[in-house]
């Protein structure tokens, strides 16, 4: 497998050199669904906690927080089929859109239960690009260690050479220690490098890692092959490069080029299908089904012990759109929207207490205190009016 997916990298780099654009995806291996899945129950919901480990070289490829938290934002529109683009997805196709119930948080405890941002960085020593390198999932290697796959998804987000955008393994081809999804850092989050500035580069990998395939099948675009699923139309054409504004064809039907699964620019990917749901639901029910019961993204009370004597506070909690805060100056407070995992505010405490108004709409939020860039505590936050 590691040779083919050499060789075909080095096949990706030709491409690069003669195409002078990035290579969509560096995914290999896979195999078509053997049978169409069993339809998911519409009840069913997963929130799956990410982990991110940033290996960097140059300063640049060190992406800040607020890239994540956006890669996190844009997983979960996407597999919530939200944020459609208008006139994206023809009418042929409306009635595929499919939300898949899967959704994705930065994780907040580590392995060892401690909190957590969800977010590793390293500046290795390797000369090599990480990307697609075994010595990326290794500590001691150059790279970083991935959490237990059985409890997070693992995103790297490094350097590749040749411009690929990102790669995946697919369920139980990988050994634990390298399974996961690897980005290019340009790539990820939104606002990277046109025309793949929008996150999608990962939300379709996250797809390969849950178990799908891309719609023309395992191997080179071909009428012979198929990913099993009959609702994403037979397709001989990879659309990279492209964004169709009309309606396409290939082996005799009209193809999904918006769907999340092709090579299409990512202002022109839009949705999976109920099987594709199905199918990615089959993989969380079968050899990825211990994420079920992660406490990844699990709320952490911290000790007293922990937290030290310093004191903070935060009132009233539940508020309706006003709170107060008290702590010692140094301390930053952060807000976070943890079933979207995103970054909501940043405050500085000064000693003196501090009255804050906020747009927060209703819901649970965490919030957490730092000094020195350490989380030394952390509480839930209601909003409620
Ligand atoms: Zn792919």
């Amino acid at each position: 497998m590691r040779e083919t997916m050499v060789l075909l990298a080095i096949a990706f780099q030709l491409l690069v050199a003669t195409s002078g654009s990035a290579q969509r995806c560096g995914f290999s291996g896979g195999r078509p669904a053997a049978e169409v899945p069993a339809p998911s129950l519409p009840e069913d919901e997963i929130v799956i906690p990410v982990v991110v480990h940033i290996v960097w070289q140059q300063p640049e490829e060190n992406i800040p927080d607020a890239r994540v938290f956006s890669q996190i934002e844009a997983l979960n529109e996407a597999f919530a089929a939200q944020n459609i683009p208008d006139g994206l997805v023809p009418n042929l196709f409306q009635p595929f859109i499919t939300d898949t119930g899967i959704r994705f948080c930065l994780a907040t405890r580590d392995p060892e239960g401690n909190p957590t941002t969800g977010i590793e960085r390293r500046q290795t020593p390797l000369t090599i690009a990480p990307g697609g390198t075994q010595e990326l999932h290794y500590t001691e290697l150059g790279g970083l260690d991935a959490w237990d796959p059985d409890r997070y998804l693992n995103i790297w987000v490094t350097r590749f050479a040749g411009g690929i955008t990102g790669t995946a393994t697919f369920p139980e081809e990988a050994p634990p220690q390298e399974d996961g999804v690897e980005i290019h850092y340009e790539f990820f989050g939104k606002g990277g490098t046109p025309p793949y500035d929008r996150g999608i580069t990962t939300v379709h990998e996250v797809g390969h890692w849950l178990g799908l395939i891309h719609p023309w099948g395992p191997g080179e675009p071909t009428c012979d092959e198929d990913d099993g699923l009959s609702d994403t139309p037979l397709s001989e054409v990879t659309y990279q490069g492209e964004c169709p504004f009309w309606l396409v064809f290939s082996c005799g039907t009209p193809d999904m080029s918006m769907n999340f699964m092709y090579y299409t620019d990512d202002a022109c990917m839009a949705m999976f299908t109920p099987q594709q749901r199905d199918l990615m639901w089959a993989t969380l029910n079968g050899p990825r089904s211990s994420l079920k019961t992660s406490d990844g993204c699990a709320f952490t009370p911290v000790s007293t012990e922990e937290v030290g004597t310093s004191p903070f506070r935060l009132w009233p909690n539940p508020n309706a759109g006003r709170f107060w805060f008290e702590a010692d100056t140094g301390t930053v407070v952060e807000v976070y929207d943890v079933a979207m995992g995103r970054l909501m505010l940043r405050l500085s405490a000064n000693a003196a207490r501090k009255q804050v108004a906020h747009g927060l709409s209703n819901g649970t939020y965490v919030v957490v205190w730092l000094r020195d860039g350490r989380i030394v505590g952390r509480q839930r936050m209601s909003v409620l009016r």
